[in-house]
């Protein structure tokens, strides 16, 4: 019997590893440095997901439950791993607790941090109250709050989303696409609707990405609940004292726009997780160049990195859907068991 599997992140990934490896009865000990399981859609208390419109507690909540109830699965949270040492089948981590546990292999799931909007100054956020976040608005919507303008608790009259803020953009050193943002406003646009029927609602975008069956979304929020789309390149973000402004240009008619709002919404994107040095030093792990953890065989592995033995899943390697990420967490757990079988003596017939 092979030693346990370390999967590092208790997110989407990390629950979607720990279950597969779990229900081969591969044990595992999944290491979360949160004190709460789920990951970003729990931590940061999203609303409904896209595309399936679940509560993200619904959602997430069970694939928790399964983990935590499973016999074959140590939960270990609030600690991260410190120094990680050996070779594939027999690997030892001493975790920040004090605590060694011995591994036949690891997985990490750790995930992404979310853009800091403060990086942003012309946009408003940190300057005027009634700025905010797509996650600051999911939380509005999680907690039962409603959509509120922070400044003066009103119901906003005409709310502005602005894409990409953080992601592809080169001036700030972040030239991905955070894949997920279209998406998300388009939902969010229709949430503020449903919400705030006398509400207006402008998403304004460079391009729209709501890739594959995901733009059933963006057709709905214009279609159904009028959510209106500006191509335009924004300028800057002020104030007159009460609206928030957005000055910018109209790129389809090549003419400025200066639009007056009660609330501005940064579409956040997916940062590398802001451990991530850290984590490619203590697991010997190489990087991608924009700061994600590198994989190393796009169609052969499916999760190998640069060290033998020691996997990875989901937004860890760059911006991911949740379903994508769960799916990649069992892809690496496949990986994972494969290997180990590979490295098992055949027994004599
Ligand atoms: C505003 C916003 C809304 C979104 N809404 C949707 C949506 O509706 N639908 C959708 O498909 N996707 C959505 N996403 C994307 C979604 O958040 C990711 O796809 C998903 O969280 C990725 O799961 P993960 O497990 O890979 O990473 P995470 O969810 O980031 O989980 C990583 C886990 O690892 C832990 N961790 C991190 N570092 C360490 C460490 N050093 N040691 C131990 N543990 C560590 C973290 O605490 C966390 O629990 C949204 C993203 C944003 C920014
Ligand atoms: S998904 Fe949309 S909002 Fe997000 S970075 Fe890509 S183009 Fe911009």
């Amino acid at each position: 019997m092979s030693k346990p599997v370390l999967v590092v992140g208790g997110g989407p990934a990390g629950l979607s590893a720990a279950h597969a490896l779990a229900s081969v009865g591969q044990k595992v000990v999944l290491v979360e440095k949160e004190d709460t399981l789920g990951g970003a859609p729990i931590l940061s208390g999203y609303a409904k997901l896209a595309p399936s419109f679940e509560w993200a507690k619904d959602a997430i909540g069970p694939m928790v439950d399964r983990v935590v109830n499973s016999g074959n699965v140590e939960v270990v949270t609030g600690a991260t791993v410190k120094e990680f040492s050996g070779e594939p089948g027999n690997f030892a981590a001493t975790l920040s607790n004090g605590n060694t546990v011995e591994a036949s292999a690891s997985i990490l799931c750790t995930g992404f941090t979310h853009f800091d909007s403060i990086n942003k100054p012309e946009w408003g956020f940190g300057t005027f109250p009634d700025v905010v976040t797509t996650t600051q608005v999911e939380q509005m919507i999680s907690s039962g709050q409603g959509i509120r303008r922070p400044s003066n608790g009103e119901k906003p009259k005409r709310v502005a989303i602005l894409l990409c803020v953080g992601s592809r953009d080169r001036q700030i050193g972040r030239e991905w696409c955070s894949k997920i943002c279209c998406t998300v406003s388009a939902k969010m646009g229709m949430e503020i609707r449903e919400e705030l029927p006398d509400c207006h609602v402008y998403i304004y975008y460079m391009d729209i990405r709501t890739f594959g069956l995901y733009e059933e979304i963006y057709w709905k929020s214009q279609e159904e609940h009028k959510v209106k789309y500006i191509k335009a390149r924004i300028a800057e973000v002020t104030s007159d004292g009460d609206k928030v402004i957005v000055k910018g240009e109209d790129t389809l008619v090549k003419r400025p726009i200066t639009i007056p709002f009660d609330m501005v919404v940064h579409a956040i994107g997916m940062d590398p997780n802001v451990d991530n040095m850290t984590l490619s030093a203590v697991f010997g792990v190489d990087l991608h160049n924009w700061g994600y953890i590198a994989r190393q065989n796009t169609y052969g592995v499916m999760g190998a990195t640069s060290r033998p033995g020691v996997f990875v899943a989901g937004a860890a390697t760059g911006p991911e859907t949740i379903d994508d990420s769960i799916a990649q967490g069992t892809a690496a757990a496949m990986s994972v068991i494969s290997s180990l079988n590979d490295a098992m003596p055949v027994a004599a017939e």
